[in-house]
C-alpha cells in the first residue's frame, strides 16, 4: 500500500483503539486465512470462579479446603486465583464460629454447590513449591506431598480419581475446568472452576466466518472443557491440551496452510503472538503478550479482530 493509504489506516485503527504497530502488520492481515484465538482471557473473561467443590470418600470439605488454599496460594494462575478466594471466603466466615463442614467423617463422597456453609480452620504453609507447565502445581503441606493440577498430570503422578472423575466431566461439560487435588498421592477432592465467555466472542467469531477466515480455539484446558466453550462460542475449531511451549509449534503448523493471525493475552502466548503472521493482543492483557503482538486491542474487544482485517482489507483496496 502507499504510504498515504498506510497512515489513513493506522489512523482509522487508532481511533477504533486498534494500534497497528507496523505498515507490514497493516498489509499482512488483509489475507490472513486462520485465527487461532487462545481461550481463557481471550474468548472468555479470564475471571475464572469456584462453581463446585466434590470431596474424595472420607475426606471432610474442612481439610480439604485447607489443604487446597495452601497449595494454591502461590500460584498466579488465575485459577488458582479463584480456588484461594473461595477457600479464603470460607476461612474468614468461619473464623469466629469455628464452625466445622457439615459434611465432616462423611464416609461418603460429599458436593457443594452455592451457599452451603463449610469452615476451614487453621493456617496452613505449603513449602517446596512448584509449578508443573500445562499441569499444575505441588508442594509440601503438613508434611505431606500435595499435587493440585488436572487429570494429565494426576495420571503421571499414579493418582486414582475414582468417581471424582464423573463428577470432573460433568463440570466440564458445562465448560467448567475441574481442578483435581491430591495428598500423599491419594485423591483429595475435585475443585470445578469456570469463566464466562465475553458478551460479544460468539458475534465476533461468526464476523470472521463470514468473511471467510476459519477460527481455532487453542487451549492448556482439557478437551471435554474447551468443547463445551465451543458450544458457546460456536468457534470453528478446537486445539486442546496444549503445553504452554507448544502453543508456538501450533501456530506454525497451521501457518503451512495459510497466513495465521494469533490473537491472545497471557504470557504463555507470547512465543505464539510472535510466531504468527500477524500477532494480535489483547489490550488488558499482559506486556510480554502486548510487546510480542503486532496489534494490539485497546477495548480487549474481539470484534475488533474482523475490524482489524476489514481496515487492512480496505487498506489494500485503495492501490488497486
Ligand atoms: P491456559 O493458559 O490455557 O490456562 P495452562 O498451561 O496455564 O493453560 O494450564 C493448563 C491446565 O493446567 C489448566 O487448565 C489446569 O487444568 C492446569 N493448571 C494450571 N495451573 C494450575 C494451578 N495453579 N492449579 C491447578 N491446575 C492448574
Ligand atoms: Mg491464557
Amino acid at each position: 500500500a502507499t504510504p498515504t493509504a498506510i497512515m489513513v489506516g493506522t489512523g482509522r485503527g487508532a481511533t477504533h483503539g486498534v494500534l497497528i504497530k507496523s505498515a507490514e502488520a497493516l498489509e499482512t492481515a488483509h489475507d490472513v486465512k486462520t485465527v487461532v484465538l487462545d481461550k481463557t482471557g481471550t474468548i472468555t473473561r479470564g475471571v475464572p470462579s469456584v462453581t463446585a467443590v466434590t470431596c474424595a470418600p472420607g475426606v471432610s470439605e474442612a481439610d480439604f479446603l485447607r489443604i487446597a488454599l495452601a497449595v494454591e496460594k502461590p500460584s498466579e494462575h488465575p485459577l488458582a486465583q479463584a480456588v484461594v478466594a473461595y477457600a479464603e471466603a470460607r476461612t474468614g466466615a468461619a473464623g469466629e464460629s469455628g464452625e466445622q463442614c457439615g459434611k465432616t467423617g462423611n464416609a461418603g463422597a460429599c458436593e457443594t454447590r452455592g451457599n452451603d456453609v463449610a469452615a476451614v480452620c487453621g493456617d496452613v504453609r505449603v513449602t517446596d513449591f512448584a509449578q508443573v507447565a500445562g499441569g499444575g502445581v505441588r508442594g509440601v503441606v503438613d508434611g505431606a506431598m500435595c499435587v493440585a493440577g488436572n487429570a494429565r498430570l494426576m495420571k503421571s503422578e499414579g493418582v486414582d480419581l475414582g468417581t471424582l472423575v464423573q463428577a470432573g466431566d460433568r463440570a466440564a461439560d458445562e465448560g467448567a475446568t475441574p481442578l483435581y487435588f491430591a495428598r500423599d498421592g491419594k485423591a483429595l477432592g475435585l475443585i470445578a472452576v469456570a469463566d464466562q465467555v465475553k458478551s460479544t466472542s460468539a458475534q465476533a467469531i461468526a464476523e470472521l466466518a463470514s468473511m471467510g477466515v476459519n477460527t481455532v480455539m487453542i487451549t492448556g484446558d482439557n478437551e471435554r472443557t474447551a468443547r463445551a466453550v465451543q458450544q458457546k462460542c460456536g468457534i470453528g475449531q478446537v486445539i486442546a491440551g496444549v503445553l504452554p511451549q507448544d502453543k508456538a509449534a501450533e501456530v506454525a503448523r497451521l501457518a503451512q496452510d495459510g497466513r495465521v493471525a494469533m490473537v491472545g493475552d497471557g504470557i504463555n502466548d507470547a512465543p505464539a503472538l510472535a510466531r504468527a503472521d500477524v500477532g494480535i493482543a489483547i489490550g488488558a492483557g499482559t506486556d510480554i503478550a502486548i510487546e510480542s503482538a503486532d496489534v494490539v486491542l485497546m477495548r480487549s474487544d474481539l470484534l475488533d479482530v474482523p475490524a482489524a482485517i476489514q481496515l487492512s482489507r480496505a487498506t489494500m483496496r485503495t492501490i488497486k
